[in-house]
């Protein structure tokens, strides 16, 4: 019982090893040595069994004190391999640097009841070495141990130190194998990784001139390493002789630190073949500075290199191109700076290139272009709307001397790294204007001398073959039948190939108005009837709609519908039929010409609407046609932006049709409202004497839906005037004027020789008594009409009054004979007619007489007849009739323009008439 009671004492006293201040860093030490939990080893076991046998102790241990316990590297004499660090002895052992002595532990208040002294393994006396770690932490100790007090002497102590030190050593010896280790790891790992990078190693003692070389660096160089003298002059031997003044350099200057090593050189291998081989090193100095060595690498750089040179022969090929282009080009990035132009640019704009270079491209382009850039490049940066990218077009460019020309503008679009460009390809194209100048003006020559020749061929024929055609024996008649249908054809071939000019050149002149599809269709069936009939064809008009509202020039229309109409009545069989039909189609209206002739061959489909194209060559003679119908069809179909197309089936027919969009429904306007703008108003203009304002007004209007325009005068003095400056065709005259009596009036005008044959129409309230009382009388009066007038009647007095003028006299301007001559025999009949070859006979004629008509030539060898038709100012309706097509401002002040060789008799006879408002039956 004594024993527990002294045993509970001691316990309240027992200390428990503490943890030291530098625990983390002993810890760190410790498992530094990547020792502990491994097996035991020879070379500790060696001194804890000399220790045990030194000191004749039960127990002799290397004790590694870990975070929770001591473990034991070595241990003689005990079982455990470790036992909680809290009561160990070797806990307070790390506390100093001197051996932890405990001789009676029973006897030691720290220890008498810690269980590995009161339990096995009843330690009673303790002596313990600090072990240090070779960083100098207290990692544990070695110690002894015995079941007995026991003492120890200074000796014993300073042996346990020793045999403590050789532990320690052996500490060392460990971290030192794991050094060994690691770089045998590591200079095998560096060789496998130089090795198989093809990077060869070399080692130079600078001092003593020796050079180690790897297995790679022999293999570079291709020397066999019993043949390799193993000093520098050996390594500069088998460098290329041009690199070896450089590489020697190289090295030299890396020994003198100017700079660093790091070079390309060739080398040239026994077997003669060159290699590119690059080269880094470093130089290790002695304590003064001297070099001592250099360390480095080789490797093969061939493969880049030859990539390289072909590469940079690559680059001088494009740049030779890009600088020997014609063309210019200018490269500008996003926002319109000019990265780089090449040569053909820089001096079509008169720059140098440092003078553009970084500049906004705007100072190629005169204004209002290059104030317009900016806006025009941000838009499309913002909205992708391209007007010239990808597209190209012709504009205008500004030279350095502020000179501008055209030029041809082509815009790519790129992404240079991740940046966008345009790249502009420009060439100057005033040679091409200006042989487009002289083409265009060839063009016109020939047009003229080509056509007026042959209008009077024509008309000739044609007037030989209608008039004295019977007289003709029969074979003088075939002959002038031929020589009439070749002049036909060939009329045919120059104006298909002047409007494919004018097409190519983009100036075939379109008159857009808003017209009805369907009136245009009914007009072309009206003018192909003819045409068809002869080849014995049905015309059929298959109207699906009533109104088809497009906007179209109606000229071109009819030329479209001419062509595939004739088209579909040559290929027909004889007898076949030909239906034009106008369909609706969504927003389109559509037009179908069927025929159910031969169809269109297989192998000629995909070039129908090229130029000079027949499916069979012998078209040209056996069926008359040029080839280029359908191109100058196609052509105006895509000017109103509209399709053409056909479907056919070989030997079933075809059918050919085109879409026009279709115009706003209010826009339509029916052809004769136009044909009545532009013929009758312009020609026949009446004079209305009334003196009530209302009355006049309505007559106006009346005698206005007859085609008449008219002037009114409320009183007979103006009415006058007016006569006197004007050529009217007609007078409606009120008998109750406020200034004169109408009869008075009457018989004045009649008294008058510019006004004798004036047609009278009188209107009033006194009509019948007017009548009686000129009843008998010479003066022609058209009609008496009685106020309120009878719509009908003044109608019927109208159409009569216009048919009764006297015959008309008209006046021919033109300085072809042959043509005066022609139209003289079509015109005799029906008109009087006065001949001028030039402009200053017809200004003589023009002064001295009035005439009804002028028709109008414009090429005239004293001027263009144009500068007449200024003159005239409106006297009376011209004609233009002319080889030229005039502009649409000339047509504009014209009742109409006719081109020779586009007219034949027929349209000349039936459009004079027309303007004049003959009756057909007056000829
Ligand atoms: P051409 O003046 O020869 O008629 P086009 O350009 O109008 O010239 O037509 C070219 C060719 O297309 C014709 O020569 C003919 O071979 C073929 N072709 C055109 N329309 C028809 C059709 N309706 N039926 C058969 N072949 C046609």
């Amino acid at each position: 019982m004594g024993l527990v009671t002294e045993s509970k004492r001691l316990d309240l006293i027992m200390k428990k090893a503490e943890i030291p201040a530098n625990e983390l860093a002993r810890i760190s030490a410790l498992c530094g040595l990547e020792i502990l939990d491994t097996p035991s080893e020879e070379r500790f076991d060696r001194i804890t069994r000399i220790a045990q046998r030194h000191f004749n102790v039960p127990i002799a241990l290397v004790s590694l004190v870990d975070r929770g316990r001591q473990w034991f590297k070595s241990r003689q004499g005990l079982d455990a391999a470790e036992t909680p660090r809290d009561v160990s002895f070797c806990g307070h052992a790390i506390f100093s640097d001197d051996i932890f002595y405990i001789p009676d532990a029973l006897a030691d208040a720290r220890f008498a009841d810690n269980p590995l002294v009161t339990g096995a393994p009843h330690v009673r006396f303790y002596a313990g070495a600090p072990l240090h770690s070779p960083e100098g932490q207290r990692i544990g100790t070695l110690c002894i141990i015995d079941q007995l007090p026991r003492e120890s002497t200074s000796t014993d102590l300073a042996v346990l130190r020793d045999l403590a030190d050789c532990v320690e050593e052996e500490f060392k010896r460990s971290k030192l194998l794991g050094a060994v280790e690691q770089v045998k790891g590591l200079t095998t790992r560096l060789q496998l990784a130089t090795e198989s990078a093809n990077v060869g190693v070399w080692d130079w003692d600078v001092v003593g001139n020796e050079l180690v070389w790897d297995k790679v660096m022999y293999q570079l160089y291709g020397i066999d390493p019993n043949k390799f003298g193993g000093a520098y002059a050996a390594w500069l031997a088998g460098i290329h002789p041009e690199d070896a003044v450089r590489a020697n350099e190289a090295i030299q200057m890396a020994l003198t630190g100017d700079k660093q090593y790091d070079t390309e050189f060739r080398v040239v291998l026994p077997n003669g073949n060159v290699r590119w081989l690059k080269a880094t090193a470093m130089v290790q100095r002695g304590a003064d500075g001297k070099p001592l060595k250099m360390i480095g690498t080789n490797w093969d750089i061939t493969e880049s290199k030859c990539a390289q040179s072909e590469l940079q022969s690559r680059e001088n090929r494009i740049r030779a191109l890009v600088d020997t282009i014609v063309d210019g080009i200018i490269v500008i990035d996003a926002k319109g700076d000019i990265q780089t132009a090449n040569p053909a640019a820089i001096s079509l704009f008169g720059y140098a290139i440092d003078e553009i270079q970084g500049k906004n491209v705007k100072m190629l382009m005169p204004e209002p272009y290059a104030s317009e850039h900016d806006g025009y490049l941000n838009n499309y940066l913002t909205s992708n709307i391209k007007k010239i990218i990808g597209i190209g077009r012709e504009v205008t460019g500004k030279r350095k001397d502020g000179t501008t020309f055209p030029m041809d503008l082509a815009v790519g679009e790129m992404e240079v790294g991740g940046e966008r460009m345009f790249t502009g390809i420009v060439r100057d194209v005033t040679e091409r204007k200006r042989l487009e100048q002289l083409k265009s003006e060839f063009i016109s020559t020939v047009s003229h001398e080509l056509r007026t020749p042959l209008t009077s061929i024509r008309g000739a024929l044609s007037l030989l073959m209608g008039k004295a055609a019977e007289h003709l024996p029969e074979k003088a008649r075939r002959m002038l039948e031929m020589a009439e249908r070749n002049s036909e054809r060939l009329t045919l071939l120059i104006n298909d190939i002047l409007d494919l000019e004018k097409i190519e050149a983009g100036r075939l002149e379109f008159d857009f108005k808003d017209l009805d599809l369907v009136d245009v269709a009914a007009r072309a069936l009206e003018d192909n009837g003819g045409y068809a009939s002869k080849h014995q064809v049905q015309l059929v008009f298959d109207q699906q709609v009533t109104q088809a509202p497009v906007r179209a020039d109606e000229h071109r229309l009819l030329q479209v519908f001419a062509n595939l109409i004739s088209n579909a009545v040559k290929y027909s069989p004889t007898g076949g039929t030909v239906t034009v039909s106008v369909v609706a189609h969504d927003d389109k209206f559509c037009v179908e010409v069927r025929d159910h002739g031969s169809g269109i061959p297989q192998e000629f489909r995909n070039r129908i609407f090229q130029r000079f194209a027949q499916a069979d060559s012998s078209d040209t003679r056996g069926k008359g046609g040029t080839g280029l119908g359908l191109s100058i069809t196609k052509a105006i179909i895509e000017r109103h932006e509209g399709q053409i197309g056909y479907e056919s089936e070989s030997g079933m027919g075809s059918v050919f049709y085109f879409k026009l969009p279709r115009a706003g429904a209010g826009q339509c306007r029916r052809l004769e409202d136009q044909q009545h703008d532009t013929t009758t108003s312009i020609c026949v203009r009446a004079l209305i004497c009334e003196d009530n304002p209302d009355v006049a007004q309505i007559l106006a209007e009346m005698v206005r839906q007859d085609g008449v325009t008219c002037d009114v005068a409320g009183t007979a003095a103006i009415a006058r005037g007016l006569l006197a400056e004007h050529d009217y065709r007609l007078l409606l005259l009120d008998l109750t004027l406020p200034d004169t009596d109408g009869l008075t009036f009457l018989r004045e005008l009649r008294g008058n020789e510019a006004t004798a044959q004036l047609p009278v129409i009188v209107v009033s309230g006194q009509a019948l008594e007017g009548r009686a009382t000129f009843n008998g009388n010479a003066v022609t009066v058209v009609d008496w009409i009685q106020k309120p007038v009878d719509r009908m009647r003044l109608g019927r007095a109208l159409q009569d009054a216009l048919h009764r003028v006297k015959r008309p006299h008209i006046l021919h301007v033109e300085d072809d004979t042959d043509i005066l001559e022609v139209t003289r025999t079509l015109l005799e009949d029906m008109a009087d007619l006065t001949y001028v070859t030039n402009l200053r006979e017809a200004r003589q004629q023009l002064a001295a007489q009035i005439f009804d008509m002028v028709i109008l030539d414009l090429g005239l060898p004293d001027g263009s007849g144009i500068e007449l038709l200024e003159e005239l100012q409106g006297r009376c309706p011209v004609v233009i009739f002319s080889a030229q097509i005039p502009s649409r401002d000339v047509t504009a002040q014209v009742a109409t323009a006719l081109t020779k060789s586009m007219t034949n008799n027929e349209e000349l006879l039936g459009t004079i008439k027309k303007i004049l408002n003959l009756k057909d039956t007056a000829a």
